[in-house]
């Protein structure tokens, strides 16, 4: 299934006047959405991606060393699993292969328009339906689905002095392939889950090394290998196999489900490993101490790397955890004063996952843009899904949908059976709209947020990218993922309020169309 030929599709010609479902992004979300609503019969849809091509994240990080961490036999679409995945955690190009095959496989690319960005997206109430503006036209749409990744939107630190630099600098979603860093000094800011892989993909290759660490992730073994060609050969021609595989996988990472939600105490073991992999990299007491978080394991996204201690204890790396104060233009000073100069700097420090661009963007039955509701309320959605004062619009991985152990596609795939079901239930109904009530999202975000405050996100004494500046959890799925997938199942159109398809709307549809 890997390595298959791709042709780009094109842009398309003309985006149409109107759409009935548009999807915004084609990552595993917008791409499964749109496999999901042709399976599902319909025609009258369109995703609009701003790049050339699917894959959202395994399209943009082509940083050296990438790849996914949780396996590949579940990080998949259920519905078409790869028996050609060549490691257990298969590299940044074999995902993205993986996902161009997928999109020709399904023949969604002529439901794609590429190289299109929605800059704005309104709600028409006279109209009840979605005036959309892209980088390359306007349209309407019945139903809008945002489906534009929680880690797609690249985080610059804020640093005194970063547009000073004149060497290379540029952010690891972004990676500069021209920049050639081979005998180069070399500063990597952050210790997140892309440095721990870039780090060890670039230093044999680099004259010298600083790791910018504000703090200390916990590492822990990472179990990868390569398969062999008899395990291949029976996957391919023993479908049970590989699906016996993925359900093997998928119960032991919701094992740790009982750590991180219910049970705290469980993940000690999993701290004794972590340390234990600390103490037979590195034999330097300090350095050790150095790498070894102040909380506790869980509380941010557990890491596994069998290089990165290693990495951090050879003599031609340099772990400085001062914090910087100030970039020169050839040079990084931190905050006990030192300057180390350096040719390149690597910044991989993540995304806006809370504070997205895209949310100015999109704006409701009120006037007002979801950034705007989500500065006073915090991120918060209904079943991760629907926004009240945002009518026809459900997203695919809202708000609570992320996961800090298993696979985000399953939690795609929930939320596309919920997509489904409101649209057949509109369809059913004779629906014009429908918009979640201010009571059935607050009880459910009030209930969710109860759950969470029993969490290791909670109590594990960490601040993480996972939390809003008030301190909420509004990243996170705070339990098993089979639970999310029960919660989904259906859509429960009691929680909305709804409208049916009048001939005012028609009528309104129409003047603003000719006077269009
Ligand atoms: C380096 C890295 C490694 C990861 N590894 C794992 C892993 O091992 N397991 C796991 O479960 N998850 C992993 N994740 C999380 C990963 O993001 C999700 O698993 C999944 O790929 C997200 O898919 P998505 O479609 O929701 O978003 P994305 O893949 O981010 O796609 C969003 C798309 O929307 C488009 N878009 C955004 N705004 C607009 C706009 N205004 N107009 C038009 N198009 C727009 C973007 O261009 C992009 O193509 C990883 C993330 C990163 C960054």
């Amino acid at each position: 299934m890997t390595q298959v030929a791709h042709r780009l599709a094109s842009a398309g010609p003309q985006l149409p006047a109107h759409v009935g479902v548009l999807v915004i992004g084609s990552g595993f979300a917008g791409l499964g959405a749109a496999i999901r609503l042709r399976r599902d019969g319909r025609e009258d849809f369109l995703v609009v991606e701003r790049a050339a091509e699917v894959g959202g994240t395994w399209r943009d990080n082509t940083y050296p060393g990438a790849a996914c961490d949780v396996p590949s036999h579940l990080y998949s679409f259920s519905f078409e699993l790869n028996p050609s995945w060549s490691r257990s955690f298969s590299p940044q190009p074999e995902i993205q292969d993986y996902l161009r095959a997928v999109a020709a496989k399904y023949r969604v690319l002529d439901k794609h328009a590429f190289g299109t960005e929605v800059v704005r997206a309104e709600w028409d109430a006279a109209a009840q339906q979605w005036r959309v503006d892209t980088t390359r036209g306007s349209l309407t749409a019945d139903v809008l689905v945002p489906a534009v990744g929680a880690l797609c939107e690249p985080k610059l630190p804020d640093i005194p002095g970063i547009e000073t630099f004149r060497g290379e600098l540029f952010h690891s979603a972004r990676w500069n392939h021209d920049a050639d860093l081979r005998g180069k000094r070399v500063a990597l800011v952050g210790t997140g889950a892309s440095a721990i892989q870039i780090g060890p993909a670039i230093v044999d290759d680099v004259a010298h090394l600083d790791v910018y660490q504000r703090t200390a992730p916990w590492v822990m073994p990472r179990h990868d290998r390569a398969y062999t060609r008899l395990e291949t050969l029976a996957f391919r021609h023993v479908p049970l196999l590989q699906r016996a595989a993925r359900e093997a996988i998928y119960w032991g990472r919701e094992a740790y489900v009982l750590g991180f939600a219910f049970q705290p105490a469980i993940l000690q073991v999993a701290q004794r490993i972590a340390k234990r992999h600390i103490g037979s990299a590195i034999d330097d007491p300090a350095l050790r101490a150095r790498v070894t978080p102040d909380w506790q394991i869980g509380c941010k996204r557990i890491l596994i790397s069998n290089s990165w201690y290693p990495m951090l204890a050879r003599d031609d790396v340099e772990l400085v955890t001062d914090g910087i104060a100030e970039i020169r233009e050839n040079a990084v000073v931190a905050r006990d004063g030192t300057v180390r100069e350096v040719d390149a700097i690597v910044v991989a420090t993540g995304f806006h996952v809370t504070d997205s661009p895209t949310f100015a963007r999109i704006i409701g039955r009120d006037g007002r843009s979801l950034a705007d509701v989500w500065e006073e309320t915090g991120q918060q959605a209904y079943k991760g899904a629907a926004v009240a004062g945002f009518p026809n619009m459900l997203f695919v991985i809202g708000p609570n949908t992320g996961l800090g152990h298993s696979s985000m596609v399953y939690m795609v795939e929930s939320q596309l059976n919920y997509l489904s079901s409101a649209l057949q239930t509109m369809r059913d109904r004779g629906l014009a709209t429908f918009e979640v009530t201010v009571e059935a999202q607050r009880d459910y975000n009030a209930r969710l947020q109860r759950r969470m405050r029993r969490t290791i996100w909670t109590t594990g004494g960490c601040a993480s990218w996972y939390l809003d500046k008030f301190g909420n959890n509004t990243t996170l799925w705070p339990s098993f993922t089979f639970d999310f997938r029960r919660t989904t199942r259906r859509f429960d159109v009691a929680a909305y309020e709804t409208t049916p398809r009048t001939d005012t709307a028609a009528e309104v549809r129409e003047l603003t169309a000719v006077a269009g």
